[in-house]
């Protein structure tokens, strides 16, 4: 592969003496062609996330960590395990993922996460939704808390 230089003298041309495969990454070991200098390179599959838009139109890299936060901020402690948190995560993140733009809203953002927590944790919902929708009285709380109610029955 052209173009990854030597870490010691920078020539472009190495040889590559052994190549490990393993589900996503893919290692190669090198030989410097110049200088004899050994080194690896590696190539990984990395799943890209769209930007996301702020409420002020400010562009951001797309941060997990923010959402596992918000995420462990409005759920029970007993509920908050590991594992719930993980599921949730990785079923927030598909769906981010589905975006077909390279750009999605941080409002896009949370009403994915409202959505999966709607049925499953009404009281992190309740939770998430009152920073989320940034509620402006105690009428419109209570309002969508009867939307959940309607929403739950079968
Ligand atoms: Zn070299």
């Amino acid at each position: 592969m052209r173009g990854m230089r030597c870490p010691k003298c920078g020539s472009a041309d190495s040889k590559v003496t052994d190549t490990r495969v393993s589900v996503d990454c893919v290692k190669r070991r090198r030989t410097c062609l110049t200088c004899g200098y050994r080194f690896s390179t590696v190539e990984c599959v990395v799943v890209d996330s769209p930007y996301v838009v702020k409420r002020r139109g400010e562009v951001v890299e797309f941060d997990g960590n923010k959402i596992r936060k918000s995420l462990i901020r409005a759920m029970d402690k007993e509920q908050c395990s590991e594992d719930i948190i993980g599921k949730m995560m990785s079923k927030v993140l598909a769906k981010v993922r589905e975006t077909k733009s390279d750009r999605i809203s941080s409002q896009a953002i949370g009403a994915i996460i409202l959505d999966e927590l709607k049925l499953q944790y009404p009281v992190a919902y309740m939770r998430f939704a009152s920073v989320y929708k940034n509620f402006k009285s105690a009428g419109e709380f209570a309002s969508e808390c009867k939307l959940i109610d309607e929403s739950s029955l079968p």
